[in-house]
């Protein structure tokens, strides 16, 4: 018997004979099946691009004479009642991967939680990559059929909408975001109230609701605080990803830490695994010892219950980029928690304490590493990085190599970031099916068939398709009327689309160092205006609103870009987000990273270039330190550390410039066909998708998270029972 009412929305006027379109709008799984996009652009295309690709929006707009017209039109309708035959047979399927591999444990639950998701860009919930991390591993367990459910937070006013002045400074506006035109749905109790959870905070219960969203097989249940019952502040609570206020923030993390939990089992969940994607989600820990201890069960016997059955994924390298909370904080935030549990408050305090300079803290991160059985960081150098730094809480660890902290290496989901075109040509060469084995390395193998001429083709029709991308926004800005005819210049209406093209897009912290191929601003203009061989750089990213350095960085990007001795060879592509990553990756030739290394925990933009076609051009940090084979793309600088970051800079800006110059541009120009295919370069190019789509694929990562961590845990909690 069901407990609650979870259905899609029923107010579109849609034709009897095309009825099921909002059962597709309302599973995202159409994000990675281009077909089923098709079915909602081909109504109106205009209009789809006006509703942000968004196909809920899009349907409550869509006008009737358009309908009309694709229920007469033979081909659409075909098309249709084969997609919609196809999104049934995805959701029935009984032989998934899962099924086949581990069919016995098909009763098991995982329970995955994150302060963010990246879906679509339809639903701007999302920050940057541990968010995108998070929305490609639902859809990779969807495809894989393993039993996952979701739970993060629905901010109504998103990140943020960035807008960059004249003379560079970034401004921010706000979202406001409608739900009820988002693919998303409430969820209601049987007697027709909102579904709610509740949680105590100093001198009173804060209430959220819940919202669903379907992830292909996978759902996703979103807390929602901006209900009646709340506060005009606690009705906040959730407006916005990543406050600075730590009252703030310490209230989010026990709503999704304690609220989650409670959540899901008003949906009547029993998951066997936890998984905390990142430590903002560590006080759920707390609230399984708190539930168990309630109903009797030793504290010793919960603990051991609890860590055995949790997993962490930490993806912070660097100390003060964890959340930690000052014990007042604790005390006011836990009054009578630690009693619960039957604890005293310093016993309490030491399941996450981290000894700071200005006194004890609570740290998100060491309470996850102490409750949870199995730890994990995100690349092969991230483990030894987390190894170090979390060697003091291993006391019985003499060497780093002991300390109990696995790496499972991030990728990204296929279906999501690749290219149509190159989904088409893939589908040629390999077959069919071949996104059932992605992560098969022999299937690969068979890319070398793919004529030079022809993967040539498709990489310079998506390049054409970034430049007319931009150069309609720059429009639109332009249109706008607000828009000083320079910034429609830097907005990148000059790109020239036969030009070798650079791509540097990610959020603009410090560590990337966005500042570092400017450094020899008079040698690059030399490397942008070469007559013969001239380059272009495409350039797109938010900084934090409270990061000062980082706006900076942005200015300092901007002023380089307009200024007039570039020749408009440089652009600036405002307001980032998955649908400029898209494009991005998508478009252009080479992927430049310049993070300061070891701070890149692993960075996954790079891969999404790198699977279609792009090669990257980066420090040898985080993921590309174990991808580079030294003929599938560029390293800058050497795999080393360095004490000085100012000699860091300068050994890594003079790498950039000298391969940048002498290899990556001869490469793209010279040694060519009579068709103009650059041979040596399509040679890398293989190289590179050969190497790196398999192994950083979301398929490889998620099978991997499968055997390392979930199925112990899930075994180490079965023989409990
Ligand atoms: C992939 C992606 C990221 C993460 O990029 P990295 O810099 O490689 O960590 C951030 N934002 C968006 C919109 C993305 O698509």
């Amino acid at each position: 018997m069901d407990l609650f009412k979870q259905e899609i929305p029923k107010h579109f006027n849609l034709p009897q004979r095309i009825h099921r379109l909002p059962e597709l709008a309302y599973n995202l799984w159409w994000v990675w099946t281009p077909d089923a996009q098709y079915l909602f652009s081909h109504i109106d295309s205009y209009l789809w691009e006006c509703c942000r690709h968004n196909p809920v929006a899009f349907l409550s707009k869509v006008e009737r004479p358009r309908l009309n017209a694709v229920i007469s039109d033979r081909i659409y309708l075909e098309r249709y009642d084969r997609l919609m035959a196809q999104f049934d047979a995805y959701l029935q399927a009984e032989n998934t991967w899962f099924q086949q591999e581990y069919g016995k444990l098909s009763n098991q639950m995982i329970a995955y939680f994150s302060f963010e998701f990246g879906l679509h860009e339809s639903l701007p919930v999302y920050a940057g990559g541990l968010g995108i991390l998070a929305g490609d591993h639902l859809k990779e367990a969807s495809d894989l059929g393993i039993p996952l459910v979701g739970i993060g937070f629905i901010y109504n006013q998103g990140y943020f909408v960035q807008h960059i002045t004249e003379d560079g400074w970034q401004e921010t506006g706000n979202y406001h975001l409608n739900f009820f035109e988002m693919p998303i749905y409430p969820l209601y109790e049987l007697d027709g109230d909102p579904l709610m959870i509740s949680i105590d905070l100093p001198g009173r219960k804060v209430y959220a609701r819940l919202w669903k969203v379907e992830v292909g097989r996978v759902a996703l249940y979103l807390l929602d605080s901006n209900v009646e019952e709340n506060s005009p502040p606690d009705r906040e609570l959730t407006s916005r990803l990543y406050s600075s206020d730590l009252e703030i923030r310490v209230s989010q993390e026990m709503l999704l830490g304690i609220g989650g939990v409670r959540a899901l089992r008003a949906l009547g969940y029993e998951p066997t695994v936890w998984h905390m994607n990142e430590g903002h989600s560590a006080f759920l820990a707390l609230e399984r010892i708190r539930e168990m201890v309630s109903k009797g069960v030793e504290l010793s016997t919960a603990l051991e219950q609890v860590r055995a059955s949790n997993v962490f994924t930490t993806h912070t390298p660097v100390p003060a980029g964890i959340d930690q909370f000052p014990l007042w904080l604790v005390d006011k935030y836990f009054p009578t928690f630690w009693q619960e549990l039957g604890l005293t408050r310093d016993e309490f305090v030491d399941l996450g304490r981290q000894p700071q300079s200005w006194g004890d803290s609570l740290s998100m991160a060491v309470l996850a590493i102490h409750l949870s059985a199995r730890t994990n960081a995100v690349s092969e150098l991230h483990g030894e990085v987390s190894r170090r730094m979390w060697k003091f809480l291993f006391p019985e660890c003499k060497k780093e190599e002991d300390v109990p902290i696995i790496h499972i290496t991030n990728g990204v989901h296929t279906g999501t970031w690749l290219a149509r075109r190159m989904r088409v040509l893939y589908d040629k060469y390999l077959g069919e099916n071949w996104m059932d084995r992605i992560d098969d390395l022999d299937l690969w193998e068979r890319l070398l068939d793919i004529p030079n001429e022809e993967i040539w083709a498709v990489r310079a029709h998506l390049k054409r398709k970034l430049i007319r991308f931009v150069t309609d926004r720059a429009r639109q800005q332009w249109l706008s009327g607000n828009a000083h005819p320079v910034q429609t210049l830097a907005g990148g209406v000059l790109l020239d689309p036969h030009v070798l093209t650079i791509g540097f897009a990610r959020r603009f912290a410090t560590y990337k160092r966005g500042y570092l191929i400017l450094s020899d601003y008079e040698r690059l203009l030399r490397i942008l205006n070469n007559p013969e061989m001239p380059v272009q750089i495409v350039f797109a990213g938010k900084a934090h609103p409270a990061d000062e350095p980082g706006k900076l960085i942005i200015q300092q990007v901007y002023r380089a870009v307009k200024d007039s001795r570039t020749g408009g060879r440089m652009a600036f592509v405002e307001d980032y987000d998955m649908n400029i990553s898209r494009a991005l990756v998508q478009g252009v030739d080479v992927w430049l990273n310049t993070p300061r290394r070891p701070n890149e925990a692993s960075g996954t933009s790079g891969m999404k270039a790198a699977i279609n076609g792009a090669l990257n051009f980066s420090v040898l940090d985080g993921w590309w330190r174990e991808a580079y084979n030294g003929n599938n793309g560029w390293a800058i600088g050497e795999d080393l550390d360095y004490s000085d970051p100012n000699e860091q800079d300068r050994v890594d800006a003079e790498s950039l410039y000298d391969i940048l110059e002498n290899e990556i541009v001869p490469l793209f120009y010279t040694n060519r066909t009579q068709n103009h295919v650059p041979l040596g370069w399509v040679a890398r190019m293989k190289e590179s998708i050969r190497t790196l789509l398999p192994q950083f694929s979301m398929q490889r990562m998620v099978k991997e998270y499968m055997r390392e961590l979930y199925l112990p845990a899930a075994v180490a909690i079965d023989s409990h029972h």
